[in-house]
């Protein structure tokens, strides 16, 4: 990529696209191109041809998505399967058809079997069942790493795949049940800290390991890619590093400041055991993760107050 290439990134009020952004703009790159979701439905195909026949981006960061923790996936499934479907099949074939010089897709970690060996390494895919609470989002997401192959196998066509684990940071979605653990705790420890409650649920057995990657290391990796690689198989992006969800909400309630109880709640889904990627493809490329767990949770904590909680 040049520094004045034109790149589109799709979904850049997201966490990952509004990282991106905030990443090429930080290295130099000039030319952006980005619409709210108010003025270009990706869902709609017409809509998103006239958008690339106007604009012909170069480079596309396709992190448009329809996304949500364990219970919003549990509880919209068809939202989940369409929306994905439809936004980056158009996204997809729009940036294809309008000569895109490169394209990189964004999947999830969801997308690796229920039970699979652990750290799961990119060709696990597709050897097993998927975890049922998000089965929905995962099928899309599988979907669009073989449409990108697909379409490099006939066409020639330059699209690449990133899979990131659990993602955190700046911009995360706080609602109190649609959101990812890491915001939906910070926000409970944060609101019991200020009133004071003697303790805090978690929900589920407490003992799930899940790794975390800041959304700004996500943001890197996914620039070093579209720079570095250009492959049919998709590419892992995590830390290397997982936690349970107890230690994760221990961790919390210390960046937080909040002294009282952490209690589990096993009435709640717990969802797949364990899910910590092999990155290792990509460690081997060169790249690796900056922000630790505790430094990346002070700074998202530090955004909530900016945000939310002080407005500004
Ligand atoms: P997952 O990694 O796809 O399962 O997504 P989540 O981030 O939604 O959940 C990760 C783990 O954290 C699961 O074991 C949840 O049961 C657990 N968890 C604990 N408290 C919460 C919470 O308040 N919200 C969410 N979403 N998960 C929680």
């Amino acid at each position: 990529m040049e520094k004045t290439s034109k790149i589109y990134v799709a979904g850049h009020r997201g966490l990952v696209g509004g990282a991106i952004c905030r990443q090429l703009e930080e290295q130099g790159f000039t030319n952006l191109v980005v619409r709210t979701s108010a003025e270009l439905d990706l869902r709609d195909q017409q809509q998103v041809n006239a958008f690339f026949e106007q604009e012909r981006p170069e480079y596309v960061f396709l992190a448009a998505a329809k996304v949500g923790g364990i219970y919003a996936n549990d509880t919209y499934p068809a939202e989940f399967i369409r929306d994905n479907l439809l936004i980056q099949t158009n996204v997809i074939d729009a940036a294809y058809k309008h000569e895109a010089a490169k394209l990189l897709f964004l999947g999830s970690s969801c997308i690796y079997p229920k039970f699979a060996p652990q750290p799961m390494t990119e060709d696990c895919l597709l050897t097993g069942s998927l975890e049922p609470t998000n089965e929905w989002y995962a099928i899309a997401k599988i979907a669009g790493i073989k449409m990108c192959q697909a379409y490099r196998k006939q066409y020639g066509f330059d699209a690449i795949s990133a899979m990131p684990t659990n993602l955190y940071g700046q911009g995360d979605n706080f609602h109190p049940q649609n959101s990812h653990v890491l915001p939906a705790i910070l926000q409970r420890f944060h609101n019991a800290k200020h009133e004071q409650e003697e303790s805090v649920t978690v929900w589920g057995t407490g003992s799930p390991l899940r790794e975390f990657l800041h959304v700004d290391d996500m943001a890197r990796a996914c620039i070093f890619l579209m720079e570095e690689y250009s492959g049919h198989d998709h590419v892992n992006v995590g830390s290397g590093k997982e936690i349970s969800i107890l230690q994760l909400a221990e961790l919390v309630a210390e960046c937080v400041g909040y002294k009282g109880a952490i209690v589990t709640d096993p009435s709640k889904p717990d969802g797949t055991p364990r899910k910590l990627m092999d990155s290792r493809k990509l460690f081997d490329m060169g790249w690796q993760p900056e922000l630790e767990l505790r430094e990346g949770i002070t700074q998202t904590y530090q955004w909530y107050l900016d945000n939310y909680v002080n407005g500004t």
